[in-house]
């Protein structure tokens, strides 16, 4: 597989055989609909990474301590949405037949779909917690079946009912929330209020976990493609991710930083600060 960009996340130097987390960035935004920008996440969030610590205060664990290997990007098709999910399936299968784990970078949401499909193969008792802004339900987006606004659905397809949770979500069209409602998808409007009641009945399943960064308030992280006011702020972020600490988590990714419409920088920090905790949750987690 071709990849480039090698800078590294902080603390993610080990190689690929001696790794139980492979990272690995896919820089794709084409079916933006609004603002793109997203392939300049991972790029971002790995220079920003030395400006943290490797040490994580909220949860006492040290990337050092856990062997991760930061694999670069995905050098993919721009403008050929299926051969860029080709490639990133293809990678995701190589991770997962070595018995590793996925922690993936995009990115727009679409780039979830491929890497939940690989791990389907594997997990066909997989169970999807979604946290973004957004339904992502949409059938179609302007006669795209392929969108940032329909990955969930796309997944759905496979999973089927009673395996996808989705979070802080506060923007769809109402077809898709009283599609959910029938029962294919559990949605927790705004907030995340019935997360430890969903972490607890799904606690023997293995997960996959993505987080699309537009949950957060805009005022937390402008720096998205699709902004939507009304989120959660980043000590929200650190209380989800302590309560899906020790959860069967197979796989994970976040997603949705276009970094240049926050010229702060901030949104920057706080995407590589999410990563850096999510993958200390990830490395305590059992498969
Ligand atoms: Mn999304
Ligand atoms: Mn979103």
């Amino acid at each position: 597989m071709e990849m480039f960009n090698k800078y590294c996340f902080i603390g993610c130097e080990d190689t690929f055989n001696e790794s139980e987390i492979v990272l690995f960035g896919a820089p794709f935004d084409g079916t933006c609909t609004f603002r793109p920008g997203s392939r300049f996440g991972p790029y971002k969030m790995r220079i920003d990474s030395y400006g943290l610590e490797t040490y994580s205060p909220y949860f006492n664990r040290d990337l050092l301590d856990y062997k991760i290997h930061d694999a670069g990007d995905l050098d993919l098709a721009f403008g050929n949405p299926l051969a860029v999910m080709e490639s990133i399936r293809k990678f995701t299968n190589e991770i997962v037949f070595k018995n590793k784990k996925p922690l993936m970078i995009g990115g727009e949401h679409l780039v979830t779909l491929p890497v939940v499909e690989a791990l389907y193969e594997k997990y066909n008792n997989l169970v999807l917690l979604h946290f973004d802004a957004h339904t992502d339900l949409r059938d179609e987006f302007m006669g795209e079946s392929l969108s940032h606004s329909t990955v969930i659905k796309k997944i759905w397809n496979f999973l089927g009912d009673n395996r996808i949770y989705q979070f802080g979500i506060r923007s769809g069209l109402k077809e898709e929330f009283l599609w959910a409602d029938k029962g294919h998808t559990f949605i927790n409007k705004f907030s995340y209020d019935k997360l430890s009641d969903i972490v607890k009945k799904i606690k023997d399943k293995p997960v996959y976990v993505t987080i699309d960064l537009d949950i957060l308030d805009p005022s937390v992280f402008p720096g998205t493609g699709t902004p939507e006011p009304g989120g959660i702020l980043f000590s929200d972020m650190i209380e989800i991710l302590k309560t899906i600490d020790l959860l069967n988590m197979v796989g994970a990714d976040i997603v949705e930083l276009a970094p240049d419409y926050d010229p702060t920088g901030v949104s920057t920090a706080v995407a590589s600060k999410t990563l850096r905790e999510l993958m200390l949750v990830m490395c305590e987690s059992k498969i």
